[in-house]
């Protein structure tokens, strides 16, 4: 409970037990049972210090949470998944959907309705019934709104389908002013087309609306070679990657697991490249791809399989449990023979790399291709994206924050302004000029207009904030 504010004066607990009164959902401050768990996030690094939670049961509730923040003169923050909040709140409010969570399939429309706060699991296991697949990401444990709201980039939809927002059809979104909207093409659009790629900027939302596809199994999983191999793998996975078509996707991380009880044998404590390789199409045609890859010979581990949908999660085996962590991720313009040489300087076997992954992803294939709805995406044409981790508390972040800062620096030579917006970190993104490289000034601006419309006092500024320059 250290370092957490509360609204102690007499007059904002009167306004607090008035706050209650009107709402179908729990109010928290700290110190009641439960403000922990309402406030916890994935990454152990990034607490949420809220002086006011609200567990919005409905979405009237959250009407009436966002016009208590408005009266009070606090900023509102919302967290789905937890899995990036780069900003503690401090002394604000907080928003947790997760008593209003609901998924709706419908089959013949291909499309999905989820309300609240769902994690891909659950819509992944609903849609999977009818043989439909979601455009979820490596981790089925992520929040689908804050998933969707970035961006989106699916580790196997991704490059056949595109981005996950480009399929949003509909949005149920709380606007500064207290109205909830229905956003669409149609309706508010400029609003529609802001929100699929600005995250939290610019309300809260209860409800959406998108399309799903008709993958009922994968060709997938992940090939583990020892990590000693990085030079040999690193440019024959690059040769690789190039000759995919879009139905294939495949990325790189080199790993340094920690011991962990979680992480199983012969995983555990190892040192290794995994590639990960997905087909969205038959088993044998999507084998026949992976050729080179199985060519290279011995692996700690190979899991690529014919598998259903429903068990891509498996393909990245992102850890499922919160742990402390501190990224950096960069776009990529190109992988020449010297980037690989310096990913092999930054992370083979002789750097003394303090980092758990070290991960490139190449993008492409229909996630450079325009939406019929226009949206917000700013990553729309980059090649490569660079990511890396290592996993301690604060005590190790002088550590980890100079190592990460070393592969940033190093990869400079190649980097391409635009990045992932969901894999932008805390410690990037933090003035809104970066912010503004990362989109792109033209669709920076176009944002930051439909901000200003909708939320002028910049109440949602608990994030990566999208305000004037
Ligand atoms: C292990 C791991 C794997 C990942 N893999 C991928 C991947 O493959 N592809 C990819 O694209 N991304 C990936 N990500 C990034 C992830 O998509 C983003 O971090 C995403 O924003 C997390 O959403 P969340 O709801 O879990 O997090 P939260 O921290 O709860 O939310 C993240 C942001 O979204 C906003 N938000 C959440 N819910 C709402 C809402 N209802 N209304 C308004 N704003 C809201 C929050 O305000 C916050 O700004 C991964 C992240 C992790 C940790």
């Amino acid at each position: 409970m250290n370092n957490v504010p509360s609204l102690a004066s007499k007059s904002d607990v009167q306004t607090l037990s008035e706050l209650r009164s009107r709402l179908a959902g729990p109010v928290f401050v700290p110190g009641d049972p439960g403000y922990d768990e309402e406030r916890a996030t994935f990454n152990l690094n990034t607490p949420l210090t809220p002086a006011v939670v609200v567990g919005a049961a409905t979405a009237a509730d959250v009407q009436h949470a966002v016009r208590f923040a408005a009266g009070n003169g606090l900023a509102v923050a919302t967290r789905g998944g937890g899995h990036l909040q780069p900003r503690t709140g401090e002394g604000q409010l907080l928003l947790t959907l997760d008593r209003m969570t609901s998924v709706t399939v419908d089959p013949r429309a291909s499309s999905v309705r989820i309300t609240g706060s769902p994690r891909w699991g659950d819509i992944t296991a609903a849609a999977g019934v009818h043989g439909l697949a979601a455009a979820h990401g490596s981790s089925p444990t992520v929040g689908a709104v804050g998933y969707l709201l970035g961006g989106g980039m699916s580790p196997v939809l991704g490059r056949p389908f595109g981005y996950a927002s480009d399929h949003i059809t509909s949005i149920d979104v709380v606007t500064a002013d207290g109205h909830l909207r229905t956003v669409t093409a149609t309706d508010d659009s400029d609003l529609f087309v802001a929100l699929r790629g600005s995250r939290g900027n610019l309300g809260v939302v209860t409800g959406m609306e998108f399309g799903v596809f008709p993958v009922a199994t994968v060709y997938g999983g992940g090939l583990w070679f020892a990590g000693e191999r990085l030079a040999e793998v690193l440019p024959a996975w690059r040769d690789f990657a190039a000759t995919l078509p879009d139905a294939a996707t495949t990325s790189i991380s080199v790993l340094r697991l920690p011991p962990l009880p979680e992480i199983p044998e012969p995983l555990r404590g190892s040192f290794t490249v995994h590639v990960r390789f997905t087909y969205v199409g038959p088993a044998a045609d999507g084998e026949r791809l992976l050729t080179p890859m199985r060519a290279l010979g011995a692996t700690v581990l190979d899991t690529i399989a014919e598998i259903p949908y429903a068990e891509s999660g498996t393909v990245h085996n992102d850890p499922a449990f919160p742990l402390p962590y501190y990224d950096r991720s960069l776009g990529l313009r190109e992988l020449s023979d010297a980037t690989l040489a310096a990913l092999l300087d930054l992370a083979g076997p002789d750097s003394g790399c303090p980092l758990v992954a070290v991960e490139i992803r190449p993008l492409g294939g229909a996630l450079d291709r325009t939406p019929e709805v226009p949206d917000a995406v700013p990553s729309r044409g980059l090649p490569f994206q660079f990511f890396a981790l290592g996993i301690g508390g604060p005590d190790t972040a002088p550590l980890l924050h100079s190592y990460l800062a070393t592969c940033v620096d190093r990869l400079t030579p190649w980097a391409d302004p635009r990045s992932m917006v969901n894999f932008v970190s805390p410690e990037e993104g933090r003035t809104p000029a970066e912010l503004r490289a990362v989109y792109g000034a033209d669709l920076y601006d176009r944002v930051v207009a439909v901000k200003e419309k909708y939320d002028p006092d910049n109440m949602f500024r608990i994030n990566h904030n999208i305000v004037r320059v």
